[in-house]
């Protein structure tokens, strides 16, 4: 049974979603603060995501994002629970290591679907049979085996949602792709989510692999379609 970390201050909000989530199959670890949340992932190392509210008593829930990351916990799926008063930009811009986010109030179905896909693209053992080997386009190395890129031989540490993106783009080298053929691809096509998504995530993958972020060479815009991956 998957295991879903909730981390929600309102108890209200919180006994809903894991209601539901229970209903859904899923086994649910609570927590009302940052810091509970960070010591109950410490606790249960297979958490297979992670639902961040943004406004705790302690501290945002993007500052706990980034301490799970920094912590080197790139398996586990993030997802944000925002509010709709909240301003997008600013919530995209501040998703440094988050892979999605679901906006209040939101549905019980809506929710367990983010969930479900976003566990269909990060567990392990429920991927289909992984294509041994590596892909190699200088200078990156990405090890298909392991999910791993490395850039002039070092390791860059991807979120296995960019890791999809990079594998995808590999896939696809020189070939311009839609937003929505990325999302497809990424997320799945039962996507709910904004296909803005994409663009988040790309942002992020350019900050660690682009030699220079503002001026990305290896993954170009191609503008009022999408992107590509080439050099
Ligand atoms: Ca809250």
């Amino acid at each position: 049974m998957k295991k879903v970390l909730v981390l929600e201050d309102e108890t209200n909000i919180r006994s809903f979603v894991v209601i539901n989530l229970k209903r859904a199959g899923y086994e649910t670890i609570e927590a009302g603060t940052g810091e509970e949340a960070l010591e109950q992932l410490r606790r249960n190392p297979d958490v297979s995501v992670a639902l961040l509210d943004i406004m705790l008593p302690d501290m945002d829930g993007f500052e706990v994002c980034r301490r799970i990351r920094a912590g080197g916990n790139n398996r586990i799926g993030i997802i944000m629970l925002t509010a709709r008063t909240q301003e997008m930009d600013k919530v995209t811009g501040l998703m440094t290591g988050a892979d999605d986010y679901v906006t209040k109030p939101f549905s019980p179905a809506e929710l367990t679907a983010r969930i479900d896909a976003l566990c269909r693209r990060t567990g392990g053992s429920s991927d289909p049979a992984p294509d041994a080997g590596e892909i190699s386009q200088p200078p990156f190395l990405l090890n298909t085996r392991n999910r791993t890129l490395e850039k002039n031989g070092q390791r860059v540490k991807l979120t296995q949602v960019e890791y999809s993106i990079v594998k995808l783009f590999m896939d696809n080298a020189g070939k311009a792709l839609s937003r929505e053929e990325i999302l497809d691809a990424v997320w799945g096509k039962d996507y709910f989510g904004e296909v803005k998504i994409v663009d988040v995530n790309i942002r992020r993958l350019r900050i660690k692999i682009e030699d220079d972020p503002q001026n990305p060479t290896y993954i170009t815009t191609v503008w009022g379609y999408g992107y590509k991956w080439g050099f």
